[in-house]
């Protein structure tokens, strides 16, 4: 069963183009990475899953219950931890994080119990009784998460947890956050505009942009990727490059014409490289064949290692493009 469900959901504030368009999908168990760059809209999308937000359009279901007419029970069930600091400053530790258990419906002895325990696990046993405005930005990302952690929910909500935090601080986190899936088969949905932070922990990662759904990728999945190449040739270039853009084979990049001598100083053929990607289960042989149907002989050719952040970028640029076109088409209504 998906651990969080959405159908059609479309959220606007006011006249300004929505935050959420249509978007349906669905989250499975484990450790999802909720990925967009700011203004993607996934603080919106988690506010719609929490039930925070009660005006939008489409249906949202968490663990099965429905997050509007059951804001209680997912309440119970699921823990968040905001962006934003949310808590009262004048507060020590350990009575926000009780407060914070009570309004999740637990009684208040069994809430200071689990506080305790809480506060200790993100390593603030020390710290329990200072005012939480006394705590340093790391301290505060890790009381937000004993805050979310608090009432033992099976789900838990990050939002940008690791923002504005030092290279330790974010180790300590990600550790916590680790601990959290592997140790206390919790479901994680960490939403971040950085995937090299969230393929650290991350086993799938659900894509929006402008408010669109992008797709869901198997972080192993993108790791084998291994249909891209970097071609060089020599000869008819231009038609070699059209008939590259009319086959299946994605161009993903164009090198500038190198124009070179050869030793008795004559010209050589014009020489370019190409970065594309061949069809799954296709290997450089594809290359091989339109570089001979088109007279161009094939200098160098170089399987290339993508990284999953150019992966995700590429998504990202493929997306601003199907949206640019979107949008010229809409303007043209
Ligand atoms: P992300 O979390 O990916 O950065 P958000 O969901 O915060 O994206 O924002 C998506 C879009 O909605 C942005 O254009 C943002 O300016 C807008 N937005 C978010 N919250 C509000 C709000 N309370 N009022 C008006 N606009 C908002």
């Amino acid at each position: 069963m998906s651990i969080v469900a959405l159908r059609n959901i479309t959220k606007a504030y006011g006249s300004r183009p929505p935050a959420l368009r249509d978007v349906t999908l669905e989250i499975q168990p484990g450790v999802t990475g909720l990925l967009g760059p700011n203004g993607a809209g996934k603080s919106t999308l988690i506010q719609c899953v929490l039930g925070l937000l009660p005006d939008f359009e489409g249906d949202v279901s968490v663990l099965g219950l429905d997050a509007r007419r059951q804001r209680r029970e997912v309440r119970r069930r699921v823990g968040f931890m905001p962006e934003s600091d949310t808590y009262l400053y004048e507060m020590t530790g350990i009575r926000a994080v009780r407060l914070l258990g009570q309004l999740t419906g637990m009684p208040r002895s069994e809430a200071l119990r689990r506080a305790h325990e809480m506060l200790h696990h993100v390593g603030l046993g020390e710290a329990v009784y200072r005012d939480v405005k006394e705590y340093s930005t790391g301290m505060r990302q890790r009381f937000k998460l004993a805050q979310a952690l608090v009432h033992d929910p099976e789900v838990v909500f990050l939002d940008e947890p690791l923002a504005g935090l030092d290279p330790q601080a974010r180790d300590e986190l990600l550790k916590l956050i680790r601990d959290l899936a592997v140790d206390h088969g919790k479901h994680v949905i960490w939403s971040s505009h950085i995937l090299p932070d969230v393929q650290k922990v991350a086993d799938s990662v659900v894509v929006l942009h402008h408010g669109r759904f992008h797709g869901t990728f198997r972080l192993e999945d993108l790791a084998q990727r291994t249909g891209v190449f970097h071609v060089e040739a020599e000869g008819e270039l231009e038609k070699f490059e059209q008939a590259l853009i009319a086959s299946d084979v994605a161009v993903l990049g164009v090198d500038e014409v190198e124009r070179r001598e050869t030793v008795d100083g004559t010209l050589a053929d014009d020489r370019r490289g190409w970065t594309v990607e061949v069809p799954e289960g296709q290997g450089p042989s594809r290359l091989f064949h339109i570089a001979a149907d088109t007279g161009v002989r094939v200098r160098k050719l170089n399987q290339v290692a993508e990284d999953l952040e150019d992966v995700f970028l590429r998504i990202l640029g493929e997306a601003a493009v199907e949206g640019a076109a979107e949008g010229a088409a809409e303007g043209a209504d």
